[in-house]
């Protein structure tokens, strides 16, 4: 089926759905909307708009230098890989400002290897960031408590899945989940899983070498790997380079 046939079906199944419960059109769509908003205590579109409005005037407004520079190009240093996590944005966190860093956030903040097929999405962003904008570094985060991580580690050993996605992603570091099985057997789930945290930066960082342009660089010395993990609980952030096994990490 062709893209457009399946995006058509989609809205059309939507409108059924919607024409279904037409009951809350209206007054009582109006009603459950105020309802959510006064339970959440949140409008979502005076949230957005505040948001804007709170980020033009202290940041936009103020640094009109800057703005007027990233209207013509941008040149980040850094591509970043970090959790979809609402609680771990990097731009918060590494205190990133716009334009310097490129990012891709996804569940448990994985690379895949090399796939043009399985994988196109990643692929161009690796390709964009390091071809065309040249990046220097690539930093790929881990997190605390990561939701994709504990999922990696709840897979049953005869690969049983339940999901329509998430446990085929994550299984992209499923050998990394392995070496914390053989190597932390005697920990508990929650220790195995900060263990995993780690590991599944490192399989990453190598899955990144499986991208021509990137060993490229690497070899060049034009750009560096780094992986790091960020601990929410504690506060700290811990950061390696690629050869993790042969220099001290640091911590923060
Ligand atoms: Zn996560």
């Amino acid at each position: 089926m062709a893209n457009s046939e399946v995006c058509e079906e989609a809205i059309a199944g939507l409108k059924k759905l919607l024409s279904e419960n037409g009951e809350l059109e209206g007054a009582a769509a109006a009603k459950l909307k105020q309802l959510t908003a006064e339970l959440t205590g949140v409008d979502p579109i005076a949230r957005i708009r505040a948001g804007f409005e709170h980020f033009k005037k202290e940041n936009y407004e103020k640094n009109p230098a800057l703005y007027e520079e990233l209207a013509k190009t941008q040149t980040p240093k850094f591509l970043v890989f970090a959790c979809s996590d609402s609680r771990v944005c990097p731009s918060h966190i590494l205190n990133f400002q716009p334009g310097e860093a490129f990012m891709v956030r996804n569940i448990a903040n994985m690379v895949p290897p090399y796939d043009q097929k399985k994988h196109s999405g990643m692929g161009a962003a690796i390709e964009y960031a390091v071809i065309h904008l040249k990046v220097e570094n690539i930093l790929v985060i881990g997190h605390s408590c990561c939701g994709g991580i504990k999922g990696l580690m709840s897979i049953p050993d005869d690969g049983t899945t339940h999901s329509d996605f998430i446990e085929e992603w994550v299984n992209i570091c499923k050998t990394a989940k392995a070496k914390v099985q053989a190597e932390f057997k005697d920990l508990d789930f929650s220790e195995q899983c900060t263990h995993l945290e780690k590991e599944a930066v490192n399989i990453s960082l190598g899955n990144l070498l499986t991208y021509p342009f990137v060993r490229d660089g690497v070899v060049k010395k034009t750009l560096s790997l780094k992986g790091g993990h960020y601990d929410f609980v504690k506060g700290s952030f811990e950061l390696w380079n690629l050869d993790f096994n042969l220099s001290p990490a640091l911590s923060v």
